[in-house]
């Protein structure tokens, strides 16, 4: 299957398998939305008629799952890394188009961003409504090249939003502007295919433009056309664009908003956008993502898996998979399978780990015959294959995530087990059991149909 390329081919394929609910027209902007989307968190995208009343549907819940995402771009569970990894290795320059569907519709002046678009409050202690799903583009004001990134924004006003800018790309971007005494231009791109909303969390180098990397997963360059009243070039096929600028003098207060560690961030003085013009295409689409749900977590840990496996194997070619669990939010917890070749070659892996994201807290090592992608598998090789006095290695007062509230102000520590078999082990020690032929049988061949009450008659 060809990759997806725009959010109305996406929502058509989960509609065609019965993944897309369509919920009753005038689900509540402020919770309801996402109540409903959380319920269906990992089983169904969900689409809103008339939220709140307003004329823009609101889309939820993309990507519930990692195989969902390999499907979008064409590619097999197993190959989804491999994939990944080449585009962002190869990226696939834009092309300028004049043909935008997301320009259809202009909106200059008299902007109001809540009449015009249907803004969701989320969770409860959300400082108010917040656009969680919007691309934000910024220019390198030096040399043109773009950055893709998705930053909270929360609702200021009629036409200003409060930004949390990281100090990584965008906030270099915003540097140089302010050293060149500008504000930096932006703009907020609303209702993408998932492929491109992946691509955005790409760990790649400064002046990598993101939507490059998008091109290449969709193997075709993506059309892009420039800003009305800047010159941030944005995707064609968008829903919605909202063009602004990163004030450099203001800040204003924004937060708390339900983050995905399952916590609030917290409250504090930000950036803000000062909107200039919103323009969509005729009949546009909101997309939203719930905080802490699987669209969320999976946007960020599939780039992160991609960019730990390269960093890895770069020093480690046994290395054969890893995998970011649910539970350690798709961020912290690392599972390692490698082919061993030596004993303690496990904790040299783990230091690797511990310094390819200071995000990875836990790494868990573990031998080819184990799951990674199943935490039963992986708990099965801890409770059989580790004791905690020989396997255990911990890190103090090491750089963590900030956003771990356990961590005292991102300083905290790194844990590693090493979960392998010991090379010497005589053969049948770790052998795992097995029955012949399992794995082959047709269940459809060998039992009977029906109901078994009738299970008396039967025997
Ligand atoms: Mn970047």
């Amino acid at each position: 299957m060809a990759p997806i390329t725009t959010l109305r081919d996406w929502l058509d394929r989960l509609a065609a398998t019965d993944r897309l609910a369509v919920a009753r027209p005038g689900a509540g902007l402020v919770h309801e939305i996402a109540a409903i989307a959380n319920r269906l968190d990992g089983r169904k995208a969900s689409l809103f008629p008339q939220p709140g009343g307003h004329p823009i549907p609101v889309v939820s819940g993309l990507t519930s799952d990692r195989g969902w995402m390999a499907e979008a771009m064409g590619v097999t569970p197993a190959g989804l890394l491999g994939r990944f990894q080449h585009a962002a290795a190869n990226p696939l320059p834009c092309v300028e188009t004049s043909d935008a569907p997301s320009q259809q519709v202009v909106h200059r002046s008299g902007i109001d961003l809540t009449k015009l678009l249907p803004i969701p409050t989320h969770n409860e202690l959300d400082s108010g409504a917040y656009i969680s799903a919007g691309l934000c583009l910024s220019r390198n004001p030096q040399n043109g090249i773009q950055n893709v990134a998705i930053h909270r924004l929360q609702v200021n006003g009629p036409d200003r939003l409060g930004v949390l800018i990281l100090p990584r790309h965008t906030m270099s971007y915003l540097h140089m502007a302010e050293e060149m005494g500008q504000d930096l231009e932006v703009a907020i791109v609303i209702g993408v295919d998932p492929i491109t909303l992946l691509a955005s969390q790409a760990i790649a180098p400064l002046d990598a433009d993101e939507l490059e990397i998008a091109g290449a997963l969709h193997g075709a360059p993506m059309p892009v056309v420039k800003c009305l009243t800047n010159s941030v070039r944005v995707p064609a096929h968008a829903e919605i664009i909202i063009e602004g600028r990163v004030l450099r003098a203001a800040r204003e207060e924004e937060g708390p908003f339900g983050e995905f560690p399952q916590y609030y961030g917290e409250r504090a003085k930000r950036h803000v956008i000062q909107v200039d013009c919103v323009t969509t295409r005729s009949n546009p689409i909101f997309h939203t993502i719930v905080g802490g749900g699987l669209e969320h977590l999976l946007l960020g840990g599939i780039p992160r898996e991609a960019s730990m496996l390269s960093h890895l194997k770069r020093s480690f070619p046994n290395v054969l998979d890893v995998h970011l669990g649910r539970g350690g939010v798709m961020r912290y917890h690392l599972a390692v399978q490698i082919k061993k070749r030596s004993e303690g070659e496990a904790k040299n892996i783990m230091m690797g780990a511990f310094a390819g994201h200071y995000d990875i807290k836990q790494v868990v090592v573990v031998d080819e015959d184990v799951d990674i992608h199943d935490p039963a598998e992986v708990e099965w090789a801890i409770a059989t294959r580790f004791q905690a006095d020989r396997d255990l290695l911990v890190v103090g007062h090491s750089q963590g995530s900030r956003l771990d509230p356990s961590a005292d102000d991102g300083l905290g520590a790194k844990m590693g087990l090493d979960a392998t078999k010991p090379l010497t082990a005589p053969p049948l020690k770790f052998k795992r059991i097995a029955v012949p032929g399992q794995a082959e049988i047709r269940l459809q061949d060998v039992l009977e149909t029906g109901d078994a009450t009738s299970w008396r008659e039967r025997i």
